[in-house]
């Protein structure tokens, strides 16, 4: 139950980056989804005070808040990514079927090495191919 509810925040955070890549509005359900992972727990520390140490921040963590927690987690940031100043440089990976995001830097158009060499042995066959042909 717990990897289906991260699977499918998952889903909703990827719909959002994609809108944002392609420049369209976000699906509602999406908006909804992540809004709801966000406030299921707070982020943020709070404050504690102890007796000898004296003030100190901590975030607090039951064992039994341990998957909403995990969830407003990967909400705020995708949340801080999609509002944040990096949010121009989110890009879908460029390596079919890859359903990955990244932030591009320079003339980088892939999530990782694996999937740039893919590309680029996909591009030399394609070249081998209409060089035999024609
Ligand atoms: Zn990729």
């Amino acid at each position: 139950m717990c990897a289906t509810q991260l699977r499918s925040l998952r889903e909703h955070v990827r719909s959002l980056f994609a809108a944002r890549v392609a420049g369209v509005p976000a699906l509602p359900a999406a908006l909804s989804a992540v809004n709801d992972a966000l406030s299921r727990a707070p982020t943020a520390a709070l404050l504690y005070w102890d007796d000898r140490r004296g003030p100190y921040r901590a975030a607090p963590c039951p064992v039994n808040e341990i998957l909403d927690r995990a969830l407003a987690a990967l909400a705020a940031d995708a949340a801080d990514l999609l509002t944040g100043p990096d949010a121009g440089r989110l890009n879908s990976c460029g390596a079919a079927p890859c359903n990955r995001f990244l932030l591009s830097r320079g003339r980088r158009h892939w999530c990782s090495v694996r999937c740039g060499d893919r590309a680029r042995a996909a591009r030399a066959y394609a070249r081998r191919a209409r060089s035999q042909a024609g």
